[in-house]
């Protein structure tokens, strides 16, 4: 064991010991040791931090911006429950980059840097390895992010991911969950429904569509675009926000359970792409999916009526798509959706069941 070569490469091998059995703690010779990994495929996702010491120290170090606080979320991808095993790794990795950073964008942070924890298996190949860290290169570039940090280790359960993505926001401007008030307006960002949709399409239980529709969905399944661009603009615009992973009847639940507000969604001015309109033409009982399905990484927000015109301009600068779809209540109004004539939509018929 080499000392002193950062990346908690010393107690990832001792793990190893205590995880793997002795005969399965070299990896069998398939690819490079832990150190090698991490010189040759991580440390290069480092270059322009030079807190992060090319990951040959025990932490990194970073200093936000004068003026400005640290944002900090984590989410972990295990194979088989949040990934197929054969899903492309530069995916795997996109996927797992962007879920982060989406809730950066949501709070109003500027995303700088990321740590990440790998957890391989036996089974996991050189190949494998160096595809994901390239899916993480590029979306670097894509973000402005790089690599500050990590561990590696081996596990024989599955493969599992886990990155904390660190970000900047200018005191005591964070966009909460809980700011909203009644009078707000409610808006979304991009379109809603698609990464539900692309989930059923890669279940094969959405099918009939055409194969640019059931590409698209898909692809903003397994592919989210993080509003990183929207996010940071909306301080000192936004009440509350947060990102929809759960769905938007649910995710709209959290802002009003937080805030203690009612809400009213008008479903007919909810924004569809058109591969998702052509899913509703095809079974209108998908409008539950729609509404009800996660992981479109859209950022939902509330505003006061004074700042729609500066919330056009957001949408005019970034080329982001913002839909003003509904109206902050007083608490006792509770959680309804109308359709385009006024009348309500029973909300257990859009998948919603947290009330
Ligand atoms: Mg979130």
């Amino acid at each position: 064991m080499r000392s002193s070569t950062g990346w908690a490469v010393k107690s990832a091998t001792a793990r190893e010991r205590i995880m793997v059995p002795p005969d399965k703690a070299d990896g069998g010779g398939k690819r490079p040791g832990e150190f090698e990994l991490i010189e040759k495929i991580f440390a290069p996702l480092t270059v322009g931090a030079d807190g992060a010491y090319a990951l040959k120290d025990d932490a990194a170090l970073y200093r936000p911006a004068s003026g400005c606080e640290t944002v900090l979320t984590v989410d972990a991808m295990v194979a088989g429950v949040h990934f197929l095993p054969e899903d492309p790794p530069e995916g795997v990795a996109r996927k797992l980059l962007r879920v982060n950073l989406s809730d950066l964008a949501a709070k109003g942070a500027v995303p700088r840097g990321y740590l990440l924890t790998t957890v391989w298996t036996e089974g996991t190949s050189l190949e494998w390895i160096e595809a994901f860290a390239s899916g993480l290169g590029n979306d670097q570039v894509r973000y402005g992010v790089t690599l500050w940090g990590g561990d590696t280790v081996k596990t024989p359960g599955p493969l599992t991911l886990s990155l904390t993505a660190i970000g900047e926001v200018a005191e005591g401007q964070m966009i909460r969950r809980g700011g909203a008030r009644p009078g707000d307006d409610l808006y979304i960002t991009g379109t809603v429904g698609d990464g539900g949709l692309g989930l059923m399409v890669l279940q094969d239980k959405l099918r009939g569509l055409n194969a640019e529709d059931a590409a698209f969905l898909s692809r903003r399944y397994r592919e989210p675009d993080p509003r990183t661009d929207v996010g940071p603009r909306l301080c000192g615009v936004a009440h509350a926000a947060l990102d929809v992973s759960d769905g938007l009847m649910a995710d709209l639940g959290h802002i009003c359970e937080v805030s203690g507000v009612g809400a009213r969604v008008e479903m007919d001015l909810v924004p569809l792409s058109e591969a998702a309109r052509a899913a509703l033409e095809m079974d209108e009982d998908l409008v539950a999916q729609i509404a009800g399905g996660g992981d479109d990484y859209e950022i939902l927000f509330t505003a006061p009526a004074e700042k729609a015109g500066a919330i056009a301009d957001i949408a005019a600068e970034t080329g982001v798509p913002v839909t003003r779809i509904g109206s902050i209540l007083r608490a006792d109004k509770g959680l309804s959706t109308v359709d385009g004539s006024g009348r309500q939509i029973p909300l257990k018929q859009l998948g919603y069941r947290h009330f």
